[in-house]
C-alpha cells in the first residue's frame, strides 16, 4: 500500500503538535522518538486541556454541587463519551475507567472470571501475550485450578488458526488474546477469532493496548465481550485506561475494588453497588487524565484511524525493506501485510542493550529487553531484542536515521 504521506494526513502539521519532538537530546542532537509502543508522545491539545483543568476547574467529581465540582464532573464524563465514541461503543456506560490495560485485564480476572469459572475450566491465551495478559490468568489458574492453553505463533509469526480451532473443541470458557503483539507487531484476525469463540460458547477479551492506538477498532463490529486499552499509548496521559464490556456482562459482574463512588447505599455490615460503570470506579479517579484521554481519542479520530493505519503500514513496509538490507540484522515478525509499526530485531554479535545505548548517542530512542513478553523471547531462544516502533509523528527520515545508527553500531562492534 504505497500511499504518499501527504494524501493521508499532513505529518508535518501533526509533528508540530508534539512539543517534545522539538527537543534536543544533547546540543545539536535532535530527538528521534521510536518508542511509541512503550508510550506515545502527547500533543499540545492533550497537555493544554489537562493544564486548563488544573488552572480553572479542578475539583473532585460526582459528589459536589459547587460550580467547580460540576465542571470537573462534566469534563470527566465528556472524556468517557469521547472514548466511547472512538471505539464505537453503544453507550458510554460500557467504558470503565481504570489505570491502564493491565488493571482492565485484572478487573475481568478478579470479577467476571472469579464469579463464573470453576476448577477445571479452560482459558485460551496465545504465546505472544504481554505479561499483563498472562500473569492475571496464571494467578487465577493457581487460585482456582483452571487450565490455561496457548495458541501457538506459526513459523511465519501469525496466530495459528488451526491450533485455535482444535483448542475451541475443548470448550474453553474465555479466549483472552492480543490484537497486536508489542514485539512481533502481528495483527491477529480478531473478528474471526471472536466469531469462532462465540460459536464455541466462549467469551472473549481483547488486549487492545497496541491496536486501539493504531488501527480502527469498532467494538460493535468486532462483537468483542471485553476490550482493554491504555490512554498513554494513544497520545493520551499515563494513569488512565479503559475496560470496555458488553453491558449485561458488566451489570452481572461483582465489583472489583471497594470504597467511595462504587456504592449506592452503605450500612455498617452491608452495601449496595452503584450502577455501571461507577460500580468499577472506586475512589477518586484520574480526573485530569480521563479528560486528556478524551481529547487524545478525538485527536486521533480527527486524523482518521484508517489514515493512521495506512500511514503506519507504509512506514513499516519501508522500515522492513531498509532493515533487510543490513547484513547481520534479523527482524522478528510477519510481513508488513500482517504487522503494525513495530520492528524488533537482533544484531549478530551485539547485545540489544548495547544497540539501544549507541543509538541513544544519536538521539534515537528505541527500547531493548524482553518487552514484557518473556515467553515469546524464550520461544525464539533469545533473552532480548531491540525494538523500534512508529507512530503518526514518525517519518521515513526517522527510519533512515535508525538505519544509519545501526550501521554505526556495526562499525563500533567491527
Ligand atoms: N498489552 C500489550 C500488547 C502491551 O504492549 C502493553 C504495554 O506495553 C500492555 C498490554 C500493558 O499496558 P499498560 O502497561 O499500559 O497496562
Amino acid at each position: 500500500m504505497a500511499v504518499p504521506e501527504k494524501t493521508l494526513f499532513d505529518v508535518e502539521r501533526v509533528r508540530a503538535d508534539f512539543p517534545i519532538l522539538k527537543r534536543e537530546i544533547r546540543p545539536g542532537v535532535p530527538l528521534t522518538y521510536l518508542d511509541s509502543t512503550a508510550t506515545a508522545q502527547k500533543p499540545r491539545q492533550v497537555i493544554d486541556v489537562m493544564d486548563t483543568f488544573y488552572r480553572r476547574s479542578n475539583a473532585n467529581i460526582h459528589r459536589g454541587v459547587h460550580t467547580l465540582a460540576e465542571e470537573a464532573t462534566a469534563m470527566y464524563e465528556k472524556g468517557r463519551e469521547q472514548v466511547a465514541s472512538f471505539i464505537n461503543a453503544q453507550s458510554a456506560r460500557q467504558v470503565v475507567f481504570t489505570r491502564n490495560t493491565t488493571e482492565s485485564i485484572n478487573l475481568v480476572a478478579y470479577t467476571w472470571a472469579r464469579a463464573n469459572l470453576k476448577s477445571g475450566d479452560m482459558i485460551v491465551l496465545t504465546e505472544m501475550e504481554h505479561h499483563s495478559n498472562l500473569i492475571p490468568w496464571q494467578l487465577l489458574a493457581q487460585a482456582r485450578g483452571l487450565r490455561l492453553e496457548f495458541v501457538p505463533v506459526t513459523d511465519d509469526y501469525l496466530f495459528d488458526m488451526d491450533a485455535y480451532r482444535e483448542l475451541l473443541a475443548l470448550e474453553p470458557k474465555l479466549i483472552a488474546f492480543t490484537h497486536m503483539s508489542n514485539v512481533l507487531g502481528t495483527i491477529t484476525p480478531a473478528a474471526e477469532i471472536i466469531r469462532l469463540a462465540h460459536e464455541a460458547g466462549a467469551l472473549t477479551l481483547l488486549d487492545g493496548a497496541q491496536s486501539v492506538p493504531h488501527l480502527p477498532v469498532d467494538v460493535q463490529s468486532l462483537d468483542v465481550d471485553f476490550l482493554a486499552f491504555s490512554a498513554h499509548k494513544m497520545v493520551g496521559p499515563s494513569g488512565v485506561g479503559v475496560l470496555y464490556g458488553k453491558l449485561p456482562l458488566l451489570e452481572a459482574m461483582p465489583p472489583f475494588l471497594g470504597g467511595g463512588d462504587m456504592i449506592k447505599t452503605v450500612h455498617l455490615r452491608t452495601f449496595s453497588t452503584n450502577e455501571v460503570p461507577y460500580k468499577f470506579e472506586a475512589g477518586t479517579p484520574a480526573i485530569a487524565e480521563a479528560i486528556g484521554f478524551g481529547v487524545a481519542a478525538e485527536y486521533l479520530a480527527n486524523i482518521g484511524m484508517d489514515a493512521i493505519a495506512a500511514y503506519e503500514h507504509e512506514m513499516t513496509e519501508y522500515a522492513l525493506e531498509r532493515l533487510a538490507e543490513i547484513p547481520g540484522v534479523t527482524v522478528f515478525g510477519p510481513s508488513a501485510e500482517h504487522k503494525g509499526g513495530v520492528a524488533s530485531f537482533v544484531m549478530d554479535g551485539v547485545h540489544p542493550h548495547d544497540v539501544a545505548q549507541i543509538l541513544d548517542h544519536d538521539g534515537i530512542a528505541v527500547r531493548a529487553g524482553h518487552h514484557c513478553a518473556q515467553p515469546l523471547h524464550e520461544k525464539y531462544g533469545i533473552t532480548a531484542t531491540t525494538r523500534a516502533s512508529f507512530y503518526i509523528y514518525n517519518t521515513r527520515a526517522d527510519v533512515d536515521k535508525l538505519v544509519e545508527g545501526i550501521y554505526k553500531v556495526k562499525e563500533i562492534f567491527g
